[in-house]
């Protein structure tokens, strides 16, 4: 182990990789990156992710320990980013909810499990119920189509793919050494001893299955449109009994149009079934989703526990594993990079018992 600067060693350059990397560089750490594919992130579903930052929105189909880790994370991250050189589109107009109305019964269950965690969780920013025109003064395309809304004010968005590009940026200013399509695993190295890192950082998401075996994968489909004649203002969900899609904007006038949960590790190609549907619900919303152009429709799988929760665990002293965020990756990894940080500076952190995030420690 070393006397003065502390080394890491980072597995995993999807976004949680990226981050804590970056994070432990900055504080001073001599940090090492491997990575099973390339710079570009291809084999990440944050790559092909949408981004959304919507705590509340997702407290219908998650635990409030997760809507909390968001609520911290929606602080954290204007912080994170201002640390960054290169741009990174993030705002926080709100999320909105929108449902044809043959489907007011299913709307009303939403809006009622909303509102419980807005009691259960009252820092929450409150929930708003919209006519045609609440929805017209939103979204002044959407408002002759849809004559009732939910609006959940202050959720956030950020653009996934210029975050994964100004993360690397960093990583290579701050001259970390960067491993590309070198797969590797928590036993190739023995932290803490001669000649090994200090601190070893499993963040391989799907790819650490083989030393946690209760990590499956949850097969998501994506498209990504260009479509000039729509503008949306903010991420919308289409609430439907049998297809949910949202549609998040990205800028200039990109959309993505998400997305299938399958319960399965399959990455094969996007099905037929799945596509149509994603493009029928988005052209339910916009009409002007007609003629846009399909940029990719992509798949991948979200890496998750069998409770659907994110987890930290020690594998030994000085080997720390993040994994589980399953659809949450981007709206609460700043709550688990910080409990990790305080974990490598306290040897503890209050901060994931605040949030009740799941600490594990493996017997070696
Ligand atoms: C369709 C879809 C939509 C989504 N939308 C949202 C959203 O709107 N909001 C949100 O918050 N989250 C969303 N997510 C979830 C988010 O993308 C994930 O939670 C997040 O990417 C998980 O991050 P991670 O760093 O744990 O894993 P990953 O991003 O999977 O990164 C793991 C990395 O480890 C690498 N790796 C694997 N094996 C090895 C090995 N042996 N050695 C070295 N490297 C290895 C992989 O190549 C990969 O780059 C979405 C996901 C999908 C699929």
């Amino acid at each position: 182990m070393s006397l003065s600067r502390p080394s890491s060693v980072v597995l995993g350059a999807g976004l949680m990789g990226r981050l804590l990397a970056w994070q432990l560089a900055r504080a001073g750490h001599a940090v090492t990156v491997y990575e099973a594919g390339g710079a570009d992130a291809q084999g990440s579903p944050a790559r092909i992710a949408a981004a959304m930052l919507a705590p509340l929105a997702e407290s219908a189909v998650t635990e409030s320990s997760v809507v909390e880790m968001g609520r911290y994370s929606l602080q954290r991250w204007p912080e994170l980013l201002a640390q960054l050189s290169q741009p990174v589109f993030f705002q926080q107009e709100g999320t909105l909810i929108l449902w044809h109305r043959q489907d007011a019964g299913e709307a009303q269950r939403f809006a009622r499990q909303l509102q419980a965690t807005q009691e259960k969780l009252p820092a929450l920013p409150t929930l708003q119920t919209l006519d045609a025109a609440g929805v017209s003064q939103l979204e002044p395309s959407l408002g002759n189509r849809f004559t009732q809304g939910l609006y959940l004010p202050g959720e956030g968005q950020l653009d996934n793919r210029q975050l994964l590009a100004a993360l690397l940026h960093e990583l290579q200013t701050l001259q970390v050494d960067l491993h590309w399509n070198s797969p590797r695993a928590p036993q190739d190295f023995q932290p803490g001893t001669t000649g090994q890192p200090d601190w070893v950082f499993d963040c391989r998401g799907l790819g650490a299955q083989a030393q946690w075996a209760q990590l499956r994968g949850i097969r998501g489909e994506v498209a990504r449109l260009y479509a000039p004649e729509v503008t949306l203002n903010r991420p919308t969900r289409l609430i439907h009994p049998r297809y949910a899609v949202y549609i998040a904007p990205k800028q200039d006038h990109v959309f993505v149009i998400g997305a299938t949960e399958i319960e399965s590790n399959d990455l094969s190609p996007p099905s037929v079934r799945s596509t149509l549907e994603l493009l029928s619900a988005a052209y339910a919303v916009h009409s002007g989703f007609a003629e846009a152009r399909i940029l990719e429709i992509a798949t991948q799988c979200r890496p998750t526990l069998p409770d659907n929760l994110p987890a930290i665990r020690r594998l030994g002293a000085r080997t720390l594993q993040v994994n589980g965020m399953y659809r949450h990756g981007f709206m609460i990894s700043p709550a688990l990079l910080d409990a990790v940080l305080e974990l490598v500076r306290e040897q503890t952190t209050t901060l994931a018992t605040s949030l009740d995030l799941h600490m594990e420690t493996v017997p070696t």
